[in-house]
């Protein structure tokens, strides 16, 4: 219900969340159903749910998951776009993105922490830096997710220069506060930022304009900005990337008017815009991709160096998920944004030495707006996470939290995915592909008796490629609960590390070497 709440989910009414075409529920009625079924499920059931339909409850026992999920999953050679919505449309399966079918989707947090989490990673490894304070970040795209990065960056005492085709996303970024300024043309932008850099003074502009215009001009003046990314919706060249010479409103109709003209003109302007990301990487720029298939368009538009620019995954992330860190989440089940502020506390009391950390609870706290049900997002890893959820269960049970918290995660996690264009791009071993770790993941799950545990295919890059498992647990203060927890948030994170050392990372071999798991040896 959360998932779906009017301000959580993007298109309630159709029980869309987030992420495309990514739902909570196959229809009303299956919704119904399921709601039902929760309602008068005992301690000793379990539901499960085909596809956002439930199709049974069986009895198993108290230390099993409630509710057992498996969403678009359907055999690899089916695996199409064609395909797979054809079999949408008619009822049969859903698509479950990764945390709307599984049930845990908290709003635009989660990626206000992720671009956070991305550029202090990029901070460390390309600037040696804790923060980002007199460096300037270019980018393109104020959308759902792209409106994140000019937040992010000023979180992080940076400057972001964001460009945007649609007055309307940028006046939209302006009122909800994750954008400072708008630039009248692209000089007055360059002076903003040149000054704030100077000045150490963290601020974010934004300009009207197409990125494949405003990039290249912008090498033309022999400028260079220390950070350079795409956040255009790219991935869809049909409707997520304005070509350049046209409004939207232009854009629609060109599009309507002759389908393949129009892609070819997008395609023609992500070449420009690549190739001008690539001169600004040869002069000095950090460029990264930020999963939105930007390199993949670029190099089927003629862009044959287009794979230069980095993942950020693999370059950033990839060092986090090795020891078994991710995105972490709580949601107050009492709706009572105090527990929120309560655990924020209790994180700030209990990881004192992370002054990263510390960082992002003390920031989120002022800034971040709740939508639905009070949550908060982290990243934490192997050994914090176990710590922390019996911190929680015991406020829970010692009555200081008003009620049971739900603690989740991402899909997008250490151990529990496999997306060879995204989280599992470029492993060390080759082992990009292969998908046993997500479903290992999710049975592991189980078996330590997390209250819900799904399987999603899917999610992120798209149907074909990539499969995905999450996990919910609730601290609901009992003892029970309190085992269920250490198992669970030791083993999720702990498959992970084990992993990553099975791909000869050597972070994770190290830290395998000392866990409470065990890597079998010859
Ligand atoms: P969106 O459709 O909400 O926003 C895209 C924005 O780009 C729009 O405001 C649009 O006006 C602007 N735009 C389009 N063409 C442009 C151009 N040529 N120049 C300047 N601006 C232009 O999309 P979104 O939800 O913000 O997602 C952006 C991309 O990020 C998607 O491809 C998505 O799949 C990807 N994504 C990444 C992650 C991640 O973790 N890295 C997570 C989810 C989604």
């Amino acid at each position: 219900m959360n998932n779906l709440d009017p301000e959580v989910a993007r298109d309630p009414d159709h029980l869309v969340v987030y992420g495309g075409r990514g739902k909570a529920a196959r229809s009303w009625a299956a919704f119904d159903t399921i709601v039902g079924a929760l309602r008068s499920l005992a301690d000793d059931e379990t539901l499960l749910v085909q596809s956002g339909k439930a199709v049974g409850v069986f009895a198993t026992h108290r230390d099993a998951p409630r509710v057992l999920i498996v969403n678009a999953m359907v055999v690899p050679k089916w695996a199409t776009d064609e395909i797979f919505w054809e079999l949408e449309a008619r009822g049969l399966t859903m698509y479950g993105q990764m945390t709307a079918g599984s049930w845990i989707y908290i709003g635009t947090q989660g990626i206000l922490q992720g671009t956070f989490e991305t550029l202090a990673a990029l901070a460390r490894a390309e600037f040696g830096a804790d923060d980002l304070a007199g460096r300037w970040f270019l980018s393109s795209g104020l959308g759902e997710m792209g409106g994140a990065q000019p937040l992010a960056t000023t979180m992080l005492g940076g400057v972001a220069f964001i460009v945007d085709v649609d007055p309307r996303a940028i006046r939209r970024r302006l009122e909800g506060k994750y954008l400072d300024v708008q630039a009248t043309d692209l000089d007055d932008a360059l002076a903003r930022v040149r000054r704030a850099t100077e000045e150490r003074r963290a601020l974010s502009v934004g300009l009207l304009g197409n990125a494949a215009d405003v990039f290249p001009e912008i090498g033309r003046r022999n400028i260079v900005p220390d950070i350079v990314s795409d956040q255009t919706a790219a991935h869809d060249l049909m409707v997520g990337y304005i070509p350049q010479g046209h409004t939207v409103e232009q854009a629609a109709r060109a599009r309507a008017h002759d389908p393949a003209a129009y892609r070819h003109e997008v395609q023609t302007s992500i070449a420009v815009e690549a190739r001008a990301i690539l001169a600004l990487q040869e002069a000095g720029a950090k460029a990264f991709d930020y999963g939105n298939n930007f390199r993949t368009q670029a190099r089927e538009a003629g862009v044959a160096k287009a794979f230069d620019i980095p993942g950020y995954v693999p370059r950033y992330i990839r060092p986090m998920f090795a020891v078994g860190s991710g995105p972490f989440r709580w949601v107050a089940l009492s709706g009572d944004s105090a527990d929120i502020a309560r655990i924020d506390r209790l994180v700030l009391e209990e990881f004192v030495g992370d002054g990263h950390l510390a960082r992002w609870i003390r920031l989120a706290s002022e800034r971040v707006k709740f939508q639905g049900l009070p949550a908060r997002i982290c990243y934490m890893g192997y050994g914090d996470r176990e710590r922390f959820g019996h911190r929680v269960n015991d406020l829970v049970g010692s009555g200081e939290l008003t009620a049971p918290i739900a603690i989740g995660r991402d899909h997008h996690d250490t151990g529990s995915v496999a997306s060879p264009y995204r989280e599992t791009e470029a492993m060390r071993d080759g082992s990009d592909a292969i998908a046993d770790w997500p479903i290992l993941n999710a049975l592991l799950n189980v078996a330590s008796g997390a209250t819900w545990v799904s399987v999603h295919h899917g999610g992120g890059t798209g149907i074909g490629n990539s499969i995905h498992a999450g996990l919910v647990i609730v601290a609901d203060g009992t003892e029970e609960a309190d085992r269920r927890i250490g198992r669970t948030l030791h083993n999720d994170p702990g498959l992970g590390v084990a992993r990553h050392a099975d791909a000869g990372y050597p972070a994770s071999l190290e830290l395998a070497r000392r866990a409470k798991f065990r890597i079998p040896g010859p």
